[in-house]
């Protein structure tokens, strides 16, 4: 399968996150993405692939907006977490993403 495209950079609000694939992230942070907004960067472990990649993506660019808007003042970081949570999973249901597994 042809590997997805992944951009290195993202506009939010206005605002450039870089976007980085990282070595060993969820064995060093227990995490398989993060959001980091004074560094303006989203990082996601690079071992992910499809649906799991598609889905840490969203869920970091959604926090994202939640920095860039000011969401984060007003609500706490674990209603984000669902809104974020539930925002990459029904985006991903909604547009019937899903792709076809190598067979081993
Ligand atoms: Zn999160």
């Amino acid at each position: 399968m042809k590997k997805m495209y992944i951009p290195k950079c993202v506009n939010i609000m206005g605002e450039t996150y870089t976007i980085s694939p990282i070595k060993d992230l969820a064995e060093s942070m227990g995490k398989y993405g993060y959001c980091d907004p004074k560094k303006k960067e989203i990082a996601y472990e690079q071992t992910l692939e499809n649906e799991d990649l598609l889905h840490t993506l969203i869920h970091e660019i959604s926090h994202a907006q939640g920095f860039e808007t000011g969401l984060y003042q007003a609500i706490s970081h674990e209603i984000l977490e669902v809104i974020a949570e539930t925002g990459a999973t029904n985006l991903l249901r909604l547009c019937n993403v899903t792709f076809k597994r190598a067979k081993k």
